[in-house]
C-alpha cells in the first residue's frame, strides 16, 4: 500500500524504519512527476521541495506559536501539503495569481507553523482558483487542475490541488482554505474528506484574504480520523488573528467516542431540490437508509432561506474581496507593468495585466454592491439574509437536531470547461456549501459512494464549536459506508470497484 495515503500508513514505515522522512519526501516528488507526466498533467502542485533548489527540507526556526502539548510530535516526519495561498517562507505563495506570481511571504502562516511544530514536513504548495475565486481550480494563473480520478473532469475548487493531491496519494492530508465551499466541494468530487471548521476556530494568519468574514483554513485527507488529527494540531487561539477564538482545542480521541444511535440527523427538503442531480439523490438516499440500518434518526426539516444563500454569498464575498484585492496595486509587492508616466496607469496596467477573469469580475461587482446608492439596496440586505440563514439553522439545532446531513455538491465533477462560459452555472457547484461559510458554523464532506466510478460527498453540518460532535459522526457514517476510492481499486486490484449506486 502507498505509505502516503493516509497518516496511520506514514506512521506506520516511519515507525518501523522502512522509510526516513526525507525519503517520504522524495516519494511524494516521484509521485507528483508521474502524476504530471504525460498530455493530461494532473498540475496539483505550484511548487514543492523538489523545485525549491537549495532550499532546506525542514524549515528553520519551525515551532513558534500554539499547537498545544498534545500535538507535538502527532505529525513526525510525515509529508503535507498546503495551499498556496497559505503563506510559507520557505516557498513562493502565489495564489494562483500572475499578480503574485514571484511572491515570497516574509512568514509563516500560523496553521504552517503549527504543522511544523508537530514534525510534519511541508512538501509543496498546490494549485487553486486565482485568490480562491472559483469551484473547479480553472481559474488558476498556471494552469487548471485535472480531476485524478478521471483527467477530463475537474477536481472541484478551489482546493482543487490539495484535493487532487490527498487523492491521487501525493501526500496524506493537506491544508485548503474555505469562503464558501472550496474544501467540501473538491473534496466531494476527488473522493476524499473536506473539514471547514468553526470561523475562528484556527487562526487566518497568513491566509491571504478574499472574504475576511467567510475565510477559514480547512484540512483534505483520506479519512476522518486524519481530518480530527490535523485539526488539533492547527486549532486554537492565535494572538496574530483577533477573530481566533480561545477555546479548547477539538480532540480527536473525543471524535472517534461518538456513537450513532442516539444520533439525530436533520435533512433539509430544500437540498434536495436545486439541481440535485438524480442520480446523487439516489445515492444519498440510499445513504440516509444505510445510516437510519446502523442506528441514527433521520428527521425530515426546513431551512426555508436556503434558496437565497447562493445570492447573498456572491454580493458579501465580491464585496470583502474588492476591498482585500485593493492592495495588490504594483506599488507595494506582486507584479509591477513595466514603466508607465502616470502613477495611476501603473495602477491600472499592473491590475490589468496582473488579475484573471474571474477575479476582475469579483471586483467589479463588489464596488458596484458596496457603492453610493447601492450599498443599502445589496450589501446590507444581503447581511441580513445572512443573519436569517444563520437563524434558520440555529432554529434547527434548537430542535433537537445534532446535525444536518445533505449532498455537498448538486452533480459530481463536471467536464473540464463544461461550465467556464457561464459564471453562474459556476457558481451553483457551491449551494449546499456556503450556507456554513454564512453562518459561520463547521462542516465536513465526507465520500458517499461512487457514480459511474465518480465520487459522490455527503455533507454534515454542526453548531459552532462543535467540530468533535461533527467529526464524530462524520466518523461513524464512514465506518457504516465503507467507501471505496476509485483510484484504488486500479491501483491495488482490489476487485472492490462496485458502484453503490441506485438500482
Ligand atoms: N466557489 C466559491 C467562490 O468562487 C467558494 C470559493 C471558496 O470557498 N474559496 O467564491
Amino acid at each position: 500500500m502507498n505509505p502516503l495515503r493516509t497518516l496511520t500508513a506514514a506512521r506506520a514505515v516511519l515507525g518501523r524504519g522502512e522509510a526516513s522522512p526525507d525519503e517520504l519526501l522524495d516519494l511524494a516528488e516521484t509521485r507528483n512527476q508521474e502524476l504530471n507526466a504525460g498530455p493530461e498533467p494532473l498540475n496539483a502542485f505550484l511548487s514543492t521541495v523538489g523545485s525549491q533548489t537549495g532550499a532546506p527540507k525542514v524549515g528553520e526556526g519551525a515551532g513558534g506559536a500554539g499547537g498545544g502539548d498534545s500535538a507535538r510530535g502527532l505529525l513526525a516526519g510525515v509529508p503535507v501539503a498546503v495551499k498556496d495561498n497559505i503563506c510559507t517562507t520557505r516557498f513562493p505563495t502565489t495564489c494562483g495569481s500572475r499578480i503574485l506570481a514571484d511572491f515570497r511571504s516574509p512568514y509563516d502562516a500560523t496553521a504552517v507553523r503549527r504543522l511544523e511544530a508537530a514534525g510534519a514536513r511541508v512538501f509543496g504548495k498546490t494549485n487553486l482558483d486565482e485568490f480562491a475565486m472559483g469551484s473547479s481550480t480553472e481559474n488558476s494563473g498556471f494552469g487548471a487542475v485535472r480531476n485524478p480520478v478521471d483527467r477530463d473532469r475537474v477536481p472541484g475548487g478551489s482546493s482543487g490541488g490539495s484535493a487532487a493531491a490527498v487523492a491521487a496519494g501525493v501526500v496524506p492530508v493537506a491544508l485548503g482554505s474555505s469562503t464558501g465551499g472550496s474544501v467540501r466541494q473538491p473534496a466531494s468530487f476527488c473522493g476524499v474528506v473536506g473539514v471547514k471548521p468553526t470561523y475562528g476556530r484556527v487562526s487566518r494568519y497568513g491566509l491571504v484574504a478574499f472574504a475576511s468574514s467567510l475565510d477559514v483554513i480547512g484540512i483534505l485527507s483520506r479519512n476522518v480520523a486524519d481530518a480530527a488529527t490535523v485539526l488539533e494540531v492547527i486549532a486554537g487561539h492565535d494572538r496574530y488573528d483577533a477573530t481566533c477564538q480561545d477555546r479548547p482545542v477539538p480532540r480527536a480521541a473525543a471524535a472517534s467516542e461518538m456513537d450513532l444511535p442516539g444520533v439525530t440527523l436533520g435533512v433539509p427538503e430544500e437540498y434536495l431540490g436545486l439541481g440535485l442531480d438524480s442520480r446523487v439523490r439516489g445515492l444519498f438516499e440510499s445513504t440516509l437508509e444505510e445510516v437510519t440500518r446502523a442506528g441514527a434518526t433521520v428527521r425530515k426539516i426546513s431551512l426555508p432561506s436556503t434558496p437565497a444563500a447562493i445570492p447573498c454569498y456572491y454580493v458579501i464575498a465580491p464585496a470583502e474581496a474588492s476591498s482585500n484585492l485593493a492592495r495588490y496595486d504594483g506599488a507595494r509587492y506582486g507584479y509591477r507593468a513595466p514603466a508607465t508616466d502616470r502613477l495611476l496607469d501603473m495602477y491600472e496596467r499592473s491590475r490589468g495585466e496582473g488579475f484573471g477573469q474571474e477575479v476582475k469580475r469579483r471586483i467589479m461587482l463588489g464596488t458596484y454592491v458596496l457603492s453610493a446608492g447601492y450599498y443599502e439596496a445589496y450589501y446590507l440586505r444581503a447581511h441580513e439574509v445572512r443573519l436569517a440563514i444563520a437563524r434558520d439553522l440555529d432554529s434547527v439545532f434548537a430542535a433537537g437536531v445534532d446535525a444536518i446531513f445533505t449532498p455537498t455538491s448538486p452533480t459530481p465533477a463536471f467536464r473540464l470547461g463544461e461550465k467556464l462560459a457561464d459564471p453562474y452555472e459556476m457558481y451553483l457547484a457551491d449551494v449546499y456549501t456556503v450556507s456554513a461559510n454564512l453562518a459561520g458554523i463547521p462542516a465536513v464532506s465526507i465520500p458517499i459512494g461512487n457514480l459511474e466510478g465518480l465520487p459522490v460527498g455527503g455533507q454534515l453540518m454542526c453548531p459552532h464549536w462543535e467540530e468533535e460532535r461533527l467529526l464524530g459522526i462524520a466518523g461513524r457514517i464512514e465506518d457504516v459506508i465503507e467507501y471505496a476510492h476509485p483510484l484504488d481499486d486500479a491501483e491495488e486490484g482490489a476487485g472492490a470497484g462496485v458502484d453503490r449506486e441506485e438500482s
